[in-house]
């Protein structure tokens, strides 16, 4: 296996069988204090894959920041094979103002792999790029929904990668989404260097999601385990068939007004099927929302309020929709009542 003797993140050298928390140096804000990306590292005693599990790439998605918290206090963890790399917050600029993105309004997201000398985006781009993703052999990424938007806790990932598709059946989620590579995303520099990699989505910008956050957490485990990094649970986790969508789209707001949602995350739909009503303030004028494809609803807007032509619904397709039910019914079992 490639990229297994020394390791070096920052100025920190990480020796088989250590522990080691890393800050690599940001810069400074205004006030001339310094700021830092925060970085854990576990390297087993045993060589193995190097996996990183990133989060907070946007700034306001909290949800992944509980979720590496949990994972580094994981009892599974004593004994690893190979590294965990964990960077609870990639967008530390954001995180601090409650904001996805950086202070000069660019999308983080949208700066991969970067440039050493470019702009604040583009320099932070390239030092999570060399000092994590080139150290690494696979990586996943931890979002949310974006601002007034919630999604079913999912996978994305590009199958074209060798090794990827095993990954996020791994996973445990109910849908994944063999989804189109955008350019400036760290998923297109995965896709590059040929690294297996995963982005989890699940809940809402500056919340806890309770589901999003046991259900990743038990992904990434169980991520860990196919990939050998830890031992297989004595407890029997009860497996949820995952289902690749052929596509997504959103279905948009035929008026403006005020809407109500009537469909769930995670609700199996029929073509015409009632997904919200959008009325005036006096109640009057009310229009249904209905679906124009059968389907999964993977995401959804929060926000009442909506303009003509806003997305309303974010639908899933599948070749069959019918045996999504079993699974998704399995997946809310698991993690509605799991203890945490
Ligand atoms: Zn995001």
């Amino acid at each position: 296996m490639r990229k297994t003797r020394e390791l070096q993140i920052g100025s920190t050298v990480i020796n088989r069988g250590e522990t080691r928390e890393v800050e690599l140096p940001l810069g400074k804000h205004y006030d001339c204090t310094e700021i830092n990306m925060p970085v854990k590292v576990m390297r087993g005693k045993e060589d193995g894959p190097r996996l990183f599990v990133s989060a907070a790439i946007h700034g306001d998605e909290v949800n992944g920041v509980e979720i590496i918290k949990r994972l580094l206090k994981h009892r599974s963890l004593r004994h690893i094979k190979g590294t965990l790399i964990c960077v609870p917050i990639v967008n530390v600029f954001g995180f601090n103002n409650l904001d996805r993105y950086l202070p000069d309004r660019r999308d983080l997201n949208r700066c991969f792999p970067g440039l050493a000398q470019g702009s604040l985006g583009a320099r932070m781009a390239h030092l999570f790029v060399t000092e994590i993703v080139d150290k690494c052999t696979h990586g996943i990424d931890l979002h949310t929904g974006s601002r007034h938007r919630t999604n079913l806790p999912q996978i994305r990932a590009c199958f074209k990668v060798k090794g990827t598709r095993q990954l996020a059946r791994e996973f445990d989620v109910p849908v994944i989404l063999d989804a189109d590579i955008i350019d400036g995303t760290i998923r297109k520099v995965a896709y590059e260097k040929k690294i297996p990699f995963l982005v989890f989505e699940g809940g809402e910008p500056l919340r806890y999601n309770e589901i999003s956050i046991r259900s990743a957490l038990a992904g990434i485990l169980s991520v860990m385990r196919a990939l050998g990094m830890i031992k297989n649970s004595p407890k029997k986790n009860r497996k949820v068939k995952s289902f690749t969508a052929k596509g997504s789209a959103w279905i948009r707001a035929p008026h403006g007004g005020i809407l109500i949602i009537k469909k769930k995350l995670g609700s199996i739909i029929k073509r015409n099927d009632i997904l919200g009503v959008i009325s005036d303030p006096l109640g009057n004028d009310n229009f249904e929302v209905k679906a124009n494809k059968k389907g999964v609803i993977i995401g959804h807007t929060l926000l009442p309020l909506v303009n003509r032509g806003d997305a309303i619904c974010n639908v899933a397709t599948f070749e069959r929709t019918q045996p999504l039910k079993k699974s998704m019914e399995q997946f809310d079992d698991r993690f509605d009542y799991e203890e945490k």
